[in-house]
C-alpha cells in the first residue's frame, strides 16, 4: 500500500513531518509522500530521514494553481532537479497567502470574531499559512463547533470571509515543477466542477501541456470515479497516483494510508512513477 498525499505542521496538517513519517513507516506502506502546499522546505530533511530509515519517503509539493477559472492542485514528486526557480515562485506564493489572511482576517474583524494576524502567526510557526489555520482558531476560540463549520460558514467560496487566493497558471505549474525534477500529477481532478467530457478534454490538455500523472485513488471517489479515472489513464497515457490527503486533526476522519477506510493505493502504481523519474531526469541532462 502506498500514499501519495500526506499533509503535515509544514503547511495545513496538525501532525509534525516526522510524526507521519514514522507512522507511515509503521504501517509498513511502501512508499509515502509528504506533500506540503506551496512548500518544499522539508525536502532534505524528509531525504535524510529516508536514508537513516531505509524507507521510501518521497518529498514532494501539492502547488496552487489555476486553470479554466477552478483552483487545480498540482503533486509535484522527487523534486531532484534545480530548485531556484520554484523557490522564487513559492517565496511570491507565500508573500501572496499573507496578504489574503489579512484580508479575511479583517472580514472577519467586521463580522464580530476576534481572530487576529498575531495569533495566526503563532498557529501557523514557519508554516504556509491557509485556511485551515484560521478554521482551526476560530475553533479553539468557540466561535464555531467544527473546522468544517469553520468552512462552510465563512472560509469557503460564498461564505463570509472567503477571498481567493494567488495561484499559478497550470501550464507554467506543470512546467515549473517539471524543471525542478518532479514528477507530476493533478491532485483529486474529482472534485472539479466538470463533468466526464469535460474532465477527458482538460486531462488530454494537461497531458500535452507535459503532465505526467493524475491522483486516481482519492478517499472521496466513489467507485465509478476511480474506474473512470483508471480508464482515462490507460486511454491518454497518463500514470496514476493515489493518496488520503492527510491533515490530522484539521481532517479527523481521514486516516493515513486507509482515508476513510476503504483506501486502498496499489503498490502497482509506485514502479511507472520511479521509471518517469528515471526518464525525465534523461530528458533533463
Ligand atoms: P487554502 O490553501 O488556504 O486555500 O486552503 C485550502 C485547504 O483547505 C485545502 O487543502 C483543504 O485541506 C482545506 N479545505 C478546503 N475546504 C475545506 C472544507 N470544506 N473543510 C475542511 N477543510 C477544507
Ligand atoms: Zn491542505
Ligand atoms: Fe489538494
Amino acid at each position: 500500500m502506498l500514499d501519495l498525499q500526506l499533509h503535515t505542521t509544514d503547511s495545513d496538517g496538525t501532525w509534525p513531518w516526522d510524526k507521519v513519517l514514522e507512522h507511515c513507516r509503521q504501517m509498513g506502506l511502501k512508499a509515502f509522500a509528504i506533500t506540503d502546499h506551496d512548500t518544499i522546505a522539508r525536502r532534505t530533511d524528509i531525504l535524510d530521514w529516508a536514508r537513516r530509515k531505509n524507507a521510501m519517503a518521497i518529498p514532494g509539493i501539492e502547488l496552487s494553481t489555476r486553470e479554466n477559472d477552478q483552483s487545480v492542485h498540482l503533486l509535484g514528486y522527487f523534486l531532484d532537479g534545480p530548485l531556484e526557480k520554484l523557490e522564487k515562485r513559492l517565496t511570491f506564493l507565500c508573500d501572496e497567502r499573507n496578504v489574503r489572511n489579512k484580508k479575511i482576517i479583517e472580514k472577519l474583524h467586521a463580522i464580530g470574531f476576534n481572530v487576529t494576524e498575531e495569533e495566526l502567526k503563532i498557529a501557523a510557526g514557519r508554516a504556509t499559512v491557509g485556511r485551515p489555520h484560521i478554521a482551526r482558531l476560530l475553533l479553539e476560540k468557540g466561535h464555531v463547533k467544527s473546522i468544517s463549520e469553520a468552512f462552510e460558514r465563512f472560509l469557503t467560496p460564498g461564505g463570509a470571509a472567503y477571498f481567493s487566493k494567488e495561484e499559478l497558471p497550470l501550464k507554467e505549474g506543470i512546467e515549473l515543477l517539471q524543471e525542478a525534477g518532479a514528477v507530476t500529477s493533478v491532485a483529486h481532478p474529482g472534485l472539479l466542477k466538470r463533468n466526464p467530457d469535460e474532465l477527458e478534454a482538460s486531462m488530454r490538455t494537461w497531458r500535452d501541456w507535459g503532465l505526467d500523472a493524475i491522483e486516481a485513488v482519492y478517499p472521496s471517489y466513489s467507485e465509478e470515479q476511480s474506474s473512470f479515472f483508471f480508464r482515462m489513464a490507460g486511454k491518454l497515457g497518463l500514470l496514476m497516483t493515489g493518496g488520503s490527503d492527510f491533515h490530522g486533526e484539521n481532517k479527523p476522519h481521514i486516516k493515513i494510508g486507509t482515508g476513510t477506510g476503504g483506501l486502498h493505493v496499489s503498490d502497482a502504481l509506485l514502479e511507472p512513477l520511479l521509471e518517469r523519474r528515471k526518464q525525465n531526469e534523461h530528458s533533463r541532462a
